[in-house]
């Protein structure tokens, strides 16, 4: 068998010995629902200013950059969940994974089902005015923005912003503490599709080591926390996630 068979094979297994399994994702797992990273190669930073678009401040200055850039990212990729959202939900369907934390705001752990998701970096889900805090939901936003930039129907305020976290502003502290609470209670932390270098989500694998747990990573390509981990799989996550699910199912039966 070559190497990746044997980390899915050890993956899957880890799986079926564990009780409260939490999966960690990154951008990497939405790669392949055409939703483009922001670091790397062909990363949305070489062409977006982060500073103009993904920052508090940039964002108070000009709004209408933000929501050109939201467009882009969102609405023009008209993005659907794929295989590696859809094993990891049904993951929690077979009971073994408690929880699915992600740093990724576009929603597809949900639209494939899974129940509990951690957004640390908050979504799009809902959307509100910064001056009358007038509350929108994200299916009204999008249908505005394939026309125009949108302003608040109530104030007229250009400064509606989703409840996304920008640069320059915390953590969701209640999600932050879950996600803590979950690293420490749970006996697998698998990450999925992170490179695990934003603090201080990058430190929840620690934790959960700390805390007796077994670590999984499935990922493009080596990380520097690679060393902490007892199982390594390389790969896409939509082509070995349900490999991993298959076999798990196989191996409890
Ligand atoms: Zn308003």
């Amino acid at each position: 068998m070559d190497v990746i068979g044997e980390q899915i094979k050890k993956i899957s297994r880890m799986l079926a010995e564990a009780s409260h399994a939490v999966v960690f994702t990154g951008s990497g797992i939405s790669a392949a629902s055409g939703i483009p990273t922001f670091r790397g190669t062909d990363g949305l930073w070489l062409r977006w200013n982060p500073e103009e678009v993904a920052s508090i401040y940039g964002f108070k200055r000009n709004p209408a950059k933000f929501w050109e850039f939201a467009k882009e990212l969102i609405v023009k990729t008209k993005a659907s969940p794929n295989p590696a959202h859809h094993a990891i939900a049904e993951l929690e369907r077979e009971g073994v994974v408690k929880a699915v934390i992600t740093q990724n705001i576009d929603m597809l752990h949900q639209s494939a089902g899974s129940k509990k998701v951690l957004e640390l970096h908050g979504s799009m889900s809902y959307v509100d005015c910064l001056d009358c805090r007038k509350e929108y939901r994200w299916e009204y936003i999008e249908k505005i923005l394939e026309d125009r930039q949108p302003f608040c129907e109530v104030c007229g305020s250009e400064f509606l912003k989703p409840r996304v976290v920008f640069f320059g502003e915390p953590l969701p502290p209640t999600v932050l503490s879950d996600a803590m609470e979950e690293a420490k209670s749970c006996d697998l932390f698998m990450v999925v599709g992170s490179s695990l270098v934003v603090y201080p989500a990058a430190s929840l694998p620690d934790i959960a080591k700390q805390h007796g747990a077994k670590l999984a990573i499935v990922n493009l390509e080596p990380t520097e926390k690679d060393h902490i981990f007892d199982a390594i799989a390389y790969g896409r996550a939509e082509e070995l996630l349900p490999k991993i699910v298959e076999e798990f199912k196989r191996s409890r039966v």
